[in-house]
């Protein structure tokens, strides 16, 4: 197969964000995301773990710690009874407590709207740091490539293998290849292709309606 140059690399990609865009349209996110906080603190969460666990938990973590300042003054352990069922609990509760503390101490209560102060916070890579920045304020400074995301990118060859396990240079490439306004709905029209038809294990590519652009298609 001929080397693919970059600009049909890059008309192959838009192209893959309109049928996506046509598929699922936008996508509301799938975590809490009330008010940036809470939004900050359930991807926080999420790291490892389903959405759908993530959303058992936090009804209760919020109804006891709603707001920053509530949720400086817990203890990892209060924080990690709620929030046991998670993988990395521990981590994931000290995290919390961290997080809001610095969101009290140095952003005045208020979660930054900058990617540069985000990745400051406890437990808040560049992954999250996206998600915040695109639900919670509307910025678009980038993409949040998670583990569905990456694996898709990878499978239409618009990141080269050598990033496979770099989700952050992963996120570089499709940057890189793709316009800025369809930035923002990759992370969640990804994921639902993800799920519903390009998951790791069975990729459903007879119902994949990327297969034809696809070159990893069965
Ligand atoms: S054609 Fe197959 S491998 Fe390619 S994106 Fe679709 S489901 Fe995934």
């Amino acid at each position: 197969m001929p080397r693919e140059t970059n600009a049909a690399k890059r008309e192959r990609a838009i192209e893959v964000c309109e049928r996506l865009n046509r598929r699922y349209g936008p996508v509301e996110c799938f975590l809490d995301h009330e008010n940036p906080f809470r939004l900050v603190i359930s991807v926080l969460l999420s790291a490892q773990t389903t959405d759908a666990q993530v959303s058992k938990v936090t009804p209760e973590l919020f109804r006891r710690w709603p707001t920053p300042e509530a949720m400086a003054s817990a203890t990892p352990a209060e924080i990690s009874e709620v929030i046991k069922s998670l993988g990395f609990y521990k981590t994931k509760a000290k995290h919390c407590v961290e997080c809001a503390q610095m969101i009290v101490a140095d952003y005045g209560g208020r979660v930054p709207a900058d990617m540069k102060e985000l990745v400051k916070l406890p437990g808040v890579g560049r992954k999250t740091a996206n998600i915040v920045l695109n639900v919670g304020y509307g910025i678009v400074d980038g993409i949040a490539v998670d583990t569905h995301v990456n694996r898709i990118a990878h499978r239409l060859r618009l990141s080269p293998k050598t990033h496979e396990k770099e989700p952050l240079k992963t996120e570089q490439d499709l940057l890189k290849i793709l316009p800025r306004e369809y930035w923002t709905n990759v992370n969640h029209q990804w994921i639902m292709l993800g799920r519903e038809i390009c998951s790791a294990r069975s990729p459903k590519c007879g119902e994949c309606p990327l297969a034809d652009i696809c070159p990893s298609a069965q």
